[in-house]
């Protein structure tokens, strides 16, 4: 028999909690999702921003949960503590406290789940992985993805998001990684955190929860490098390694090359040389890539076996996937970048369309909004003009109000078309795009371009 996730007796005592006619002595399985209960199942009654779990319990219960984790109702089958997602967190920290599995937090800017997911393919290749889901990266998703590690977890890696300063300290003292990962600095949340150099401060707060003797690892091509460095050596950080383009990087990737949907390139690191290829075009993708071929060294894990792993790596949903709609020998070639958009990754994106070539020789871009920039926004649009024009485009889709500021930046020579909504951009663009085309789709979640992406989908 496998060993359950979590005793009833455990988590008992790790939230302090009584249980109300709980018949389920052990658990496999902790949700905060009344409809992905299993029959093992905990659920665990959090309020977030729409919900209140409190009011799925009946739900939860109905829906054959073991139990649910909850602070107020009475009734069989509850576990009551003062504050559910003080519970959540409880049973977490019991989970990291039991666990002998080495750990890996990432924060960044741009990159934290590709750079995530690039973890947890090395990792797996090498023992037995737990690594957060999607983007559960915040104060409840970390405590949850922490929840979920099982006691038998070799490697384990979380994703910490923020949005505002003092957020990521406390992610990072409960999840207390071995080491600690900053993709990299950008302009993102801007209109939060106000500068880039409160944004790299905000990031550098992972150090404070690194375990003892443990490691940041931190990208080194950005201006705010001496900035973590300096915010390590105050939170008492004795090693840190850095990687990326720059010389001087302790994992330097040199010579890097893209060739279809791959990407190429020699790591340097002391003496050694390692070829690493990934199947996934683009410069900031070899970049995660070397992130975690350097945390799997870190790790103790054969660069070989972490470079074979990374050859099958390929891109994650809506951050540069490539669809080639409709069948034939000219296909619509889609680059689907809809999940999300800041300046850092809008020119890694486009200079990755700037290699692509589509059979028609027609290409299209559609960029949307980048979101939360605040009064920087203006000008942080129109800075995209060169990447832009260098993508070699032959019509420019633009959607949002602040995309106004970068149409103007555009070369009067470059056609471009500036829409309000989505909707007004689907329709023109779904009536003049053919097969053979090329079209790049990209801008912040909000904007909502993923529709825009579902229905090219549904027409070619
Ligand atoms: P979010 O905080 O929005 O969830 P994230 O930090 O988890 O984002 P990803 O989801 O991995 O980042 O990627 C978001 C976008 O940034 C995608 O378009 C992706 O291709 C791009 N990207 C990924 N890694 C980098 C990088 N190192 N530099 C620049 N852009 C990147």
């Amino acid at each position: 028999m496998t060993q359950p996730l979590f005793t009833l007796d455990a988590i008992l005592a790790a939230t302090g909690g009584r249980a109300e006619q709980v018949a389920a002595k052990s658990f496999d399985y902790i949700t905060i999702d009344s409809r992905e209960i299993g029959p093992e199942s905990l659920f665990v009654a959090i309020k977030g921003d729409r919900f209140d779990g409190h009011d799925f319990v009946d739900a939860a219960l109905a829906n054959g949960a073991a139990a649910a984790l909850v602070s107020r109702g009475e009734g069989p089958g509850r576990i009551i503590v003062p504050e559910a997602l003080g519970g959540l967190v409880d049973i977490a920290r019991a989970a990291r406290a039991r666990s002998e599995a080495l750990i890996v937090g990432v924060t960044g800017s741009v990159g934290k789940t590709t750079t995530k997911e690039a973890l947890r393919t090395v990792f797996e290749a090498a023992g037995e992985t737990h690594a957060s889901i999607k983007s559960f990266n915040n104060h409840w998703g970390v405590p949850l993805m922490l929840a979920r590690m099982s006691e038998t977890a070799q490697f384990g890696v979380f994703e910490m998001g923020m949005n505002a300063p003092d957020e990521i300290r406390p992610l990072s003292q409960l999840v207390r990684p071995h080491i600690a990962v900053i993709t990299t600095i950008a302009p993102a949340h801007l209109e939060k955190l106000g500068s880039i150099e409160a944004i790299a401060d905000a990031k550098a707060e992972i150090f404070e929860g690194l375990e003892p003797a443990g490691t940041a690892l931190v990208n080194a091509d950005h201006p705010q490098l001496g900035q973590l460095l300096e915010a390590a050596a105050e939170a008492g950080v004795g090693h840190v390694v850095t990687f990326g383009f720059a010389r001087g990087a302790d994992w330097q990737i040199i010579e890097p090359e893209m060739a279809g949907e791959r990407s190429f390139a020699t790591v340097v690191h002391g003496e050694d040389r390692y070829s690493l290829v990934i199947s996934v075009a683009g410069r900031h993708m070899l970049s995660n890539a070397t992130a975690a071929l350097a945390a799997a060294s870190l790790a103790g894990v054969e660069p070989a076996i972490a470079l074979r792993a990374l050859a099958g790596f390929g891109p994650q949903p809506g951050r540069g996937q490539r669809v080639l709609l409709g069948g034939g020998d000219k296909p619509l070639m889609l680059i689907d970048e809809s999940y999300n958009a800041n300046t850092a990754s809008m020119i890694a994106a486009l200079e990755v369309f700037a290699s692509v070539s589509s059979p028609s020789g027609r290409k299209i871009v559609v960029l949307g909004d980048m979101l939360e920039l605040g009064e920087a926004g203006r000008e942080l649009h129109a800075s995209l003009a060169g990447a832009v024009s260098g993508s070699g485009p032959d019509a420019v889709y633009l959607v949002g109000e602040n995309m106004q500021h970068l149409q103007r930046a555009l070369p009067q020579s470059m056609f471009s078309q500036h829409f309000t909504t989505v909707d007004e951009a689907q329709a023109d663009l779904l009536a003049t795009l053919a097969y053979g085309d090329a079209v790049m789709v990209k801008g912040s979640n909000g904007v909502g371009l993923s529709r825009l992406v579902a229905a090219m989908k549904d027409k070619f």
